[in-house]
């Protein structure tokens, strides 16, 4: 009997944000191959029956190549092994999820796909910051800064309107806050940075966008964060003070 693969979403990393489905499927997992960023506290109660193996990548350290892992997944369901591969947020942002899928498919394997919470809505939201609000912003665009946005993309972000969330983009958060100013977006655009959303470790960093990368240095922000540009970050408990006592001191 060949095994299949279920690529599940594990959500923003509260345990209580996994969906049924994905709770059934890890009852009944053989093994599990989870990331660092997947709710992983529980893990060994969810798939009481699997073998658990951490393949997760810590940024500028990938542990287990992307190959490996493809590799891992078509070998276990080979020999027969009901596999889980565990993601954080939803598989298929940024997630590398549709690799894994087609490393699959290529081998004959069955494979599913379980969504999951993605933290580009999930963690702006436990901040108290919706991505999108009548009158506010009728968009979000989400992006990756894993490498450093394009001009293009800078000018085009700069003039869409909206609410821009950017995933990975601690690295590049200077060149990302300079170049949508240096395209026209206001300094004064409203912010926000919002570190391990969704758990008790959760820090919100909320400043005029020409200030934030000073802010998020001050208070020590560190990945994995969200970004969050836009009117909605005003909505934030606590923002329109910040906002101001920031300009202020500027
Ligand atoms: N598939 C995931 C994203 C993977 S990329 C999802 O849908 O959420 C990894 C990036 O996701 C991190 O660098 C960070 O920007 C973001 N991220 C994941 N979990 C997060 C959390 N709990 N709080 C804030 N950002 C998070």
């Amino acid at each position: 009997m060949p095994g299949s693969v279920a690529l599940i979403g594990g959500g923003p990393g509260a345990a209580d944000l996994m969906t049924v489905r994905a709770l059934r499927l890890l009852d009944q997992a053989d093994v599990v191959y989870y990331d660092r960023l997947a709710p992983t506290d529980e893990l060994a109660a969810w798939a009481p029956r699997a073998r658990l193996v951490d393949v997760g990548k810590r940024p500028g350290h990938h542990r287990v190549p992307q190959e490996e892992i493809n590799r891992l997944l078509v070998a276990s369901a080979r020999s027969g092994l009901r596999v889980v591969r565990l993601k954080g947020g939803d598989p298929f942002v940024f997630g590398r999820g549709s690799e894994e899928v087609s490393a699959c498919r290529d081998a004959g394997i069955e494979v599913s796909v379980v969504p999951g919470i993605t933290s580009a809505v999930s963690a702006p939201a436990a901040a108290g910051i919706p991505v999108t609000a009548r009158g506010l912003s009728t968009s979000f665009t989400v992006i990756t800064g894993h490498d450093p946005l394009s001009e293009r993309a800078l000018a085009a972000l700069a003039h869409l309107g909206g609410t821009t969330v950017v995933l990975m983009g601690m690295g590049t958060l200077g060149h990302t806050a300079a170049g949508l100013v240096r395209h026209g977006m206001s300094p004064e655009t409203p912010a926000g940075l919002v570190e391990r959303g969704c758990t008790p470790e959760q820090r919100v960093c909320i400043a005029p966008l020409g200030r934030i990368l000073l802010a998020s240095a001050m208070a020590g922000i560190a990945s994995p964060a969200v970004l969050v540009i836009g009117e909605v970050v005003r909505l934030a408990p606590g923002a329109e003070q910040r906002l101001r006592d920031l300009v202020q001191s500027a």
